[in-house]
């Protein structure tokens, strides 16, 4: 990550004043977009004192850019603590507002400055590192400061209205009071969903949550309880007592989670910021290695964030912290609801809760004197936002560490480029788990030639069956021993191509430049971009052709595995059939009880999850991910291989891999058959190095999207003019590519086109963005034009 001084000036940054010369604010700094509102209003508002007044930096909650100056009144001057929401005056109303600390005076013109009206609240909601860290996102992302901390904020905090203290105080409580699901329960499936969910998290959580990944719960749980299964319980929650049935804590680490442990133990012992990378194969007790460093944490007073990519996928990991830390523990997904936001706030803020275990946004958590951050997965490309503030929390979570005088752990198997990168300057220091537990093996992987394995025979008007007889006899084998199977195909549907078999031409979406799926099972053609659903068509829309199925889905996947092993319990795992976190949860613990054989699924089958019955993975075809226009291409195809693999053989029994691709020879499937990290990320790097990608580069990309192809095109046309006009000496090394269409050309009827910026630093880039930036001001309102730093995806 690279760091680089925010502001010039210390604490205040360069402050606007919202104040009038005549009838034009006056702008010191910044630039003006149309996204911003009006300008302040003029005159006629509160005058500043006469003597010298005191000068305060807000942060507007409006889209506008950069910190604003105001006078503080007499009664606030000296009182007021950065982080404080306030009332100020803006334009011809009045907004939120965030203290941030004193200002200097504007300089040059005379200006007459407004007051801040109100304090709203006592003490601060945003904590001191909080700020720091919102004040880089929004320079780094570009993205206006007072939105940042709104989007940043509970909704209870993120409007204009006075202090209010979430009360849920007491929370309910679900305990489990057995450790399985009883056989009796066979006949309940509610109950049986309920406690198992409970025994998965580790036999304790709130009944809110319960109810939200298992509808109707409450009453479930209650009649649980009857039977003596559970137990209902009240619970103020600054009591921060240790509940639920406490799930293993090893006494013995492994000599390597040992050693990482007294690294991590000395680190935060010392605390000041310090970076790991925990490198660990798929299975080496990464969570364990989390888990003491948090107690250590926590044994010093302070507090440790935990990020993960998606907690509905990591049941186990957010079960692992619950039951070592029952309520010290705020766990924060993307469904809470306002209140509980508001409230785990709070409780973290007032140092009531220690430790945060979230997603993404979790970043922003203010965790009280913050020892520990750990990003699990740091790989995944989910901590990348794609809309707003387009942010990275991987990245944010070290700016943060920094700021905060952290200790920060990226964990993975499959570490990012940049992340080695930073490794091999030095700047982060690796700790290595390279055997599993136990010393368990990792799985063998073996490759399955589709050119000379694929079944030949098939119907005229669909594609021939994909799955290969090694791997049906593979399946067979592992489901006849009680074992269970994964299958992962990359892509979800029945067929993913319709094409006429007389004229080639292909369905495509009329909204969006991509092919139409087939779902079989909702019987429709569906477009996966703008959700675009029409009837099948008998025949080709153009010649009235038979039209021919092609392109294989995971749909189509667990239909063949249906048929061919009809025996099989089967259930799939994707974005259609999880289409609610309840239905994901229930599924995966479903899978868990052993109720399943097979789970067919798509990338959600790869995550990190732990399931020791799994001892056989499947790649059903490894070549989807491989074509794709994107650099990471091969890198992402590589993650996901060795991530789904390493789902095979977590439990006593070994696993096997069977990986089936068309292109054996293509580097990330040849180094994942041969358990080959190192050597596939030296070839990548090598391969990044000369084309001067990321991690070599810093890269933005300006993202249009109108309604007119030509008026965008002009728009994006001009755009590049701009950056041409402005670009560096050659010798900065600053490139521009584009402005081209994007790979996917249009998407909602909306024409896209795109600019990349590639720069050895991002400062070298900075200064364009800048141009970019104020040149949007002229942009018709029928062209959205974002921009977006260190982007994730090409597409
Ligand atoms: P990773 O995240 O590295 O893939 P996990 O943290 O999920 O691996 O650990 C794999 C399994 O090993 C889990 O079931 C975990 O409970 C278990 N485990 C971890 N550390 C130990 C240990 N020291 N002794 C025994 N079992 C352990
Ligand atoms: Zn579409």
């Amino acid at each position: 990550m690279e760091q680089r001084p925010l502001w010039s000036g210390a604490d205040a940054a360069p402050a606007k004043a919202p104040t009038t010369r005549g009838s034009r604010a006056v702008r010191t700094s910044g630039v003006k977009s149309r996204r911003e509102l009006s300008e302040p209003a003029a005159a006629a508002t509160v005058r500043a004192e006469v003597s010298t007044p005191v000068l305060a930096s807000i942060a507007v909650g409006r889209p506008v850019r950069g910190e604003f100056t105001y006078t503080l009144p007499d009664e606030l001057a000296g009182r007021l603590e950065p982080g404080q929401r306030v009332l100020v005056p803006f334009g011809r109303g009045t907004a939120l507002g965030f203290y941030l600390g004193p200002a200097s005076p504007p300089t040059g013109e005379k200006v007459r400055l407004k007051a801040v009206q109100r304090v709203l609240e006592d003490s601060p909601s945003l904590p001191k590192d909080l700020i720091a860290l919102l004040r880089f996102a929004a320079v780094h992302y570009r993205y206006p400061l007072g939105e940042v901390i709104r989007g940043a904020l509970p909704p209870g905090l993120s409007k204009a209205v006075d202090e209010k203290e979430a009360r849920p105080d007491v929370q309910h409580f679900a305990v489990a009071l057995v450790n399985e699901v009883p056989p009796e329960l066979s006949r309940a499936p509610a109950q049986s969903a309920a406690l198992a969910y409970l025994l998965a998290v580790g036999g304790s959580a709130p009944l809110e949550e319960v109810a939200h990944a298992i509808p109707g719960a409450r009453e479930t749980l209650k009649k649980l309880a009857t039977r003596g299964f559970a137990r209902l319980e009240e619970k103020t929650v600054e009591a921060s007592v240790k509940e639920g049935l406490i799930q293993g804590r090893p006494d013995h680490l492994t000599p390597e989670q040992d050693a990482a442990g007294v690294v991590l133990r000395a680190a935060l012992d010392a605390a000041t910021f310090q970076p790991f990378l925990l490198h660990g194969v798929t299975g080496s007790g990464k969570t364990e290695v989390y888990l003491r460093a948090a107690e250590h944490a926590l044994s010093l007073g302070k507090g440790s964030l935990i990020l993960v990519p998606e907690i509905a996928l990591t049941p186990q990991l957010v079960g692992r912290f619950r039951s070592r830390f029952g309520a010290e523990v705020a766990v924060l997904h993307s469904a809470l609801k306002d209140r509980e936001r508001l409230f785990h706030w709070q409780a973290l803020r007032r140092g009531d809760v220690k430790i945060a275990v979230g997603v993404r946004s979790a970043v922003f958590a203010p965790v009280d004197n913050l020892g520990l951050i750990v990003v699990d997965e740091e790989h995944d490309p989910s901590f990348k936002q794609e809309e707003k503030l387009r942010y990275q929390a991987r990245d944010l979570a070290v700016v943060r560490g920094k700021q905060a005088g952290a200790v920060v752990v990226l964990g993975s198997a499959t570490p990012a480029l940049e992340t080695l990168e930073n490794v091999k300057r030095g700047r982060y220091q690796l700790l290595e788990l390279k055997h599993r537990v136990d010393d368990r093996p990792m799985p063998t992987i073996e490759l399955v030639d589709l050119r000379v394995e694929r079944p030949r025979e098939g119907v005229v008007t669909e594609e021939a069956p994909i799955l290969s007889p090694p791997l049906l006899e593979a399946m067979a084998e592992t489901i006849g021993r009680g074992q269970q199977v994964i299958l992962f195909l990359n892509r979800r549907g029945h067929s993913t191509v319709l094409l006429c078999e007389v004229c080639g031409l292909s369905l495509k979406c009329s909204e969006c430049d991509v092919c139409l799926t087939h779902h079989r099972s909702q019987n429709r053609v569906v477009c996966h971009y703008c959700g675009l659903a029409m009837p099948v068509p008998e025949q080709c829309l153009e010649c009235t052709g038979p039209m021919l199925k092609l392109g294989i889905g995971t749909e189509r996947v667990e239909a063949e595995v249906l048929e061919r092993i009809p025996t099989a319990r089967v259930a799939r795992l994707d974005r259609d059939s999880a289409s609610s976190a309840e239905r994901l949860t229930e599924m995966l613990a479903s899978f868990a009880r052993r109720e399943l054989d097979v789970l067919v699924g798509t990338q959600m089958v790869a995550k990190g999850h732990d399931f020791p019955g799994v001892t056989l993975v499947c790649v059903v075809m490894a070549d989807t991910s491989l074509s794709i226009p994107d650099f990471r291409a091969a890198e992402r195809t590589f993650h996901l291989l060795t991530q789904v693999s390493g789902r095979a053989g977590r439990g006593k029994d070994p696993g096997r891999v069977l990986v089936q691709t068309y292109n054996p020879d293509a580097e990330p499937v040849r180094r994942v058959l041969a358990h080959d990290f190192d050597g596939f990320a030296n070839q990548e790097l090598e391969w990044r190095k000369a084309l001067a990608y990321p991690p070599y580069s810093r890269m933005a990309a300006v993202r249009l999207e109108g309604e007119h192809p030509e008026q965008t095109a002009s728009v994006a046309r001009s755009l590049g003019n701009i950056v041409s006009r402005h670009m560096p000496p050659a010798s900065a090394g600053v490139r521009m590519l584009g402005p081209a269409l994007a790979p996917i050309s249009r998407i909602r009827g909306k024409t896209r086109w795109q600019l990349l910026l590639k720069g050895p630093t991002h400062t070298a880039l900075a200064p364009l963005l800048a141009r970019l930036e104020a040149a949007l001001v002229d942009v018709p309102s029928a062209v959205k034009v974002v921009i977006d730093v260190d982007p994730g995806a090409m597409l």
